[in-house]
């Protein structure tokens, strides 16, 4: 059986007294898995994403990644652990003063760790930005600013990638092949 990498437990999120945005969530992700979370506007999916990476915390529950509890995690576990899960944001969260190549190694060069040029560029050219390696974000269209985002969730070789809405701002045809990328990547 494959190993689980992501373990939710009782998930829980409340906002404020009227707004529980998740119940009681459980769900396992394992390696090699490719989930889609679907649910109309409201639903509580970019909410599951920000537990997971702890940008807030769960009301309840918890989360294990690799065996290792998530939620309640500090400091220096908190910054490991979130450097093996790699984030592609729904508004993209590009650096606008950044060149693309930048953008895309920034989260390694804050790890402190070194960058493997060579997948980086290889990256890059599977996702069609490699001539765009020089251009800042605000140069580029949509579907390219969501490229360089997945490019940079992918370039830190995290052990999970949790994007948000990757396809949300794309036409039907850019939204195949982003999730067609996704699953190569
Ligand atoms: P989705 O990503 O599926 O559209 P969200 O996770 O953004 O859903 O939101 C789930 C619910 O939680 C919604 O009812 C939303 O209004 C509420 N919510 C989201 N963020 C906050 C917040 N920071 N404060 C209060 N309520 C929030
Ligand atoms: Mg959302």
């Amino acid at each position: 059986m494959d190993k689980v990498l992501l373990h939710i437990e009782h998930l829980t999120k409340r906002y404020d007294k009227d707004t529980v945005a998740l119940r009681d969530v459980s769900i396992d992700f394992k390696e090699g898995d490719f989930v889609v979370v679907i649910g109309p506007s409201g639903a509580g999916k970019s909410t599951l994403i920000r537990c997971i990476n702890r940008m807030i915390d769960a009301t309840d529950g918890k989360i294990l990644f690799d065996g290792q509890e998530i939620s309640g995690a500090r400091g220096q576990k908190l910054r490991v652990l979130r450097s093996e899960i790699g984030m592609v944001f729904q508004n993209y969260n590009l650096v606008p003063d950044l060149n693309v190549y930048d953008n895309v190694v920034l989260p390694i060069e804050l790890d402190g760790k070194r960058i493997d040029r060579k997948f980086v560029r290889e990256i890059m050219e599977l996702l069609q930005i490699g001539e765009k390696a020089e251009a800042l974000p605000g140069m580029l269209s949509g579907g390219q600013q969501q490229r360089v985002a997945i490019a940079r969730a992918v370039a830190a070789k995290p052990s999970i990638i949790l994007a948000d809405e990757p396809t949300g701002n794309l036409d039907t045809a850019s939204g195949h092949d982003v999730m067609g990328l996704l699953k190569v990547a």
